[in-house]
């Protein structure tokens, strides 16, 4: 492929060729994680805002471009990306912020952000002649690869901890995965996924590992630039776990801006759970992570061992960005905050981002004059048991209408 020039690993920096079996470094094994590189001025005699202006393909396909696959069957996958982007009026003013937008990324077919990087996985796959994927999560990367992989007639293998929430692994079992619950945490179920996928040979969706994953993730920053016309917000709020997440933010930025289809990157505020935060203080401390205990409600980013360390603190460094903390109440907070301002329905990891924009405007990281971008991460519908904790019980009647005279309009009625 001539856009691509190959890879770059993140340890050594060493350039490797582009061959499409490579997953990592082999100087530096599976920490060598690697960044796929363009040929920025090839792109640039390909692709400008007239290409975009006049491609009709809404789903992240539209960027296929700009991204390490071939594209031969992408007609057929489920409907991925160009989720909405909200220009928010009532969360704005309530936050007391001039322009504040919402990419509403629970909107995906499978109900998160990760169905980005799942349908590049099943494509993957696909060009390579794989029939078997297999993947460890939190609880998202596997619904997303399960449903994606239905959708293209692959079957899937699927490591989650114990504790991933029933919708998600719902979600899995309608699918048709073959679903292996580990009793132990998300790092446990990592490594049993990593031998499981050494010992039979599937094809890895392990997104830190597989670094087309992170290109299907930028795609998220790809449509919000091309949503707001390419004038990109000073701030871009994500929430994050492994990391892949806000290293494809950081990338679809970086791509663009490389093009030249925008003038800067955003400064990316990204923002880990109090009870769970080994990057936010790596970020801080200028060092590397130690790994920490998964103590919060966000299950999807309750990830107490990082698998994208480096491209995570990067991306946020090189952004001109900070990492910042939120506690689980203001995590269910911001959760109520949406869906009752805006309409949108997060789940906790996905109105994380929120939480820590909420706090950054306290501490006056961000100010009120500032553009902000918050992308919501996943679907609320994926985990109603704290939702339900964040909203509380409705009003319990008899089924007799005298005791409608209960009702107090403005207390329960609001
Ligand atoms: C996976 C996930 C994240 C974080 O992504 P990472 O790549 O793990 O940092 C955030 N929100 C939701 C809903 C997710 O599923
Ligand atoms: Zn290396």
């Amino acid at each position: 492929m001539k856009k691509l020039l190959g890879f770059t690993c993140t340890i050594c920096n060493k350039d490797l060729e582009w061959n499409p079996s490579t997953y990592t470094c082999p100087s530096c094994g599976t920490e060598g994680i690697l960044d796929v590189k363009y040929d920025y001025e090839f792109l640039k005699g390909h692709i400008d805002k007239k290409y975009f202006a006049e491609n009709k393909n809404y789903t992240m396909w539209r960027y296929a471009p700009l991204m390490s696959i071939e594209g031969k069957k992408l007609k057929q996958t489920l409907k991925v990306g160009w989720t909405p982007l909200y220009r928010s009026e009532r969360l704005a003013k309530h936050l007391g912020l001039e322009k504040l937008y919402i990419k509403d990324d629970g909107l995906n077919p499978t109900g998160s952000l990760k169905d980005r990087a799942s349908a590049v996985a099943v494509a993957k796959a696909m060009e390579a002649g794989w029939d078997t994927i297999a993947c460890s999560s939190t609880g998202n990367a596997a619904s997303s690869l399960a449903g994606n992989a239905a959708s293209m007639g692959l079957k899937t293998v699927i490591f989650v901890p114990e504790r991933a929430p029933q919708g998600k692994v719902a979600q899995l079992l309608i699918y048709g995965a073959n679903v292996i619950s580990v009793k132990g945490n998300y790092q446990q179920t990592f490594e049993m996924s990593a031998a499981a996928i050494e010992k039979w040979g599937w094809y890895n969706r392990n997104a830190a590992i597989n670094p087309h994953l992170v290109e299907g993730k930028k795609t998220v920053s790809l449509e919000i630039a091309e949503q707001l016309e390419w004038q990109v917000p000073d701030w871009v709020v994500v929430s994050v776990g492994d990391g892949c997440t806000v290293a494809g933010v950081y990338k679809g930025f970086y791509d663009l801006h490389q093009i030249g289809l925008i003038d800067r990157i955003p400064k990316i505020l990204a923002v880990q759970a109090a009870g769970c935060s080994p990057l936010y203080k790596a970020f801080l401390e200028n060092k590397p992570f130690e790994p920490t205990e998964e103590n919060t409600i966000a299950d999807s980013i309750a990830v107490g061992v990082p698998r994208n360390p480096i491209k995570a603190l990067r991306a946020v460094k090189d952004s001109q960005g900070t990492y910042i903390t939120v506690t689980d109440e203001e995590i269910l907070a911001a959760m109520k905050l949406l869906g009752s301002l805006e309409g949108i329905f997060g789940e906790p990891a996905g109105v994380t981002g929120l939480a820590g924009l909420i706090k950054a405007l306290q501490e006056q990281t961000i100010v009120s004059t500032e553009s902000v971008a918050f992308i919501c991460t996943g679907n609320g519908l994926k985990d109603v048991q704290n939702a339900i904790q964040a909203a509380g019980e409705p009003l319990k009647l008899e089924p007799d209408v005298k005791e409608l005279d209960k009702i107090d309009l403005f207390h329960n009625m609001k």
